[in-house]
């Protein structure tokens, strides 16, 4: 039976922008980073969250940790509103959701040893008896694919493949029930990346684990997730199994996105379809649906009605006014 671990309610993020006229006490300009975005993940399940860069994906899961503060909107883990909660109550669901970055290198500290920056986290949160911490680093190291020597090196001594392993084996220090992975593949080789996708895979059946999976590469997420939310312009513009969603994408938006995915059988045509016209100036957002300047089947509806995101059959989620 499925059970709900997280579930992202409206939730929004608009930045103030220092404007001409804010100076002078008029109104500022807002950057609408994020807008109304909802959906949910169950325990155990790989979700993905896809869009180019600015779709607002990294503030997305900033917002959920609260690395950033949200201008609206619900965030629960298993059923708690994370954003409601005081800081002091917030740090003990803080430890069950981990983050895991694109670059390992500076989301590790360089002047630690990796006994501490597995160690630390450790004892801090009194994950076990200070005399277990020096074995429990050592479990870390071996759980990620690492040995106990390397324990005393520092970061710059590894290679970019095994950096993220440590951040990884940070990342499970804290034994977590959900990790964000925030393009946490995008800047390694494809063979190490191939790598990295199996541990996470091998510590969801072994730890139970369950993951928010932020990636621009949707081969990627073909390969890792369940299912998948594509973002555009700081909204979801279509949520779906990930098997019906790239065999059959329904808005526009997710159609140019899936005919990008490289074609691995070279009899095959490959014809990726170019979009025109401009992403759309997220500061002072114009009416109508996000899409709008760049879809090739608009209407003139379009620019006057946001399209919600509407219940299709199958579990299907899409916002179009045409689909
Ligand atoms: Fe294109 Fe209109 Fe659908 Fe938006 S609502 S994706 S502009 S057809």
């Amino acid at each position: 039976m499925r059970e709900e671990l997280l579930r992202v309610d409206d939730l929004a993020k608009y930045f103030s922008m220092t404007s001409f006229f804010s100076l002078f006490g008029g109104k500022g300009a807002e950057l609408k980073a994020v807008d109304g975005v909802s959906f949910s993940i169950d325990k155990g399940e790989t979700f993905g969250l896809v869009g180019e860069s600015g779709s607002g994906k990294s503030t997305t899961a900033r917002l959920i940790t609260r690395l950033v503060d949200a201008t609206r909107g619900k965030v629960h883990f298993e059923g708690q509103d994370l954003l409601e909660m005081p800081r002091s109550a917030f740090h003990k669901f803080r430890r069950r959701i981990q983050m895991v970055f694109q670059d390992p290198y500076t989301s590790l500290n360089p002047r630690m040893r990796v006994r501490d920056i597995l160690g630390n986290p450790v004892k801090l949160h009194n994950i076990v008896p200070t005399n277990q911490v020096g074995d429990r680093v050592v479990e870390l190291l071996e759980l990620v694919g690492l040995q106990a020597e390397h324990r005393d090196r520092y970061p710059h001594e590894f290679s970019g493949g095994q950096r993220q392993r440590i951040s990884i084996a940070r990342a499970m220090a804290l034994e977590p029930d959900l990790i964000i992975a925030d393009e946490a593949v995008s800047a390694l080789d494809v063979s190490v990346r191939a790598q990295i996708l199996n541990l996470f895979r091998q510590l969801q059946r072994t730890k139970g684990l369950t993951y928010l999976f932020i990636a621009h590469d949707l081969s990627v997420v073909d390969y890792f997730c369940e299912r998948v939310a594509v973002m555009y312009g700081g909204k979801i513009v279509e949520v779906g199994a990930v098997e019906e969603l790239f065999n059959k994408p329904a808005h526009p938006y997710t159609e140019a996105l899936v005919s990008a995915i490289p074609e691995p059988d070279p009899s095959r045509e490959f014809r990726p379809r170019v979009l025109h016209g401009e992403m759309v100036n997220l500061i002072d957002r114009p009416p109508g649906c996000v899409f709008y300047g760049r879809c090739p089947i608009a209407e003139p509806v379009c620019g006057e009605v946001e399209p919600p995101l509407e219940r299709k059959s199958g579990g299907r989620q899409v916002a179009c006014h045409l689909r």
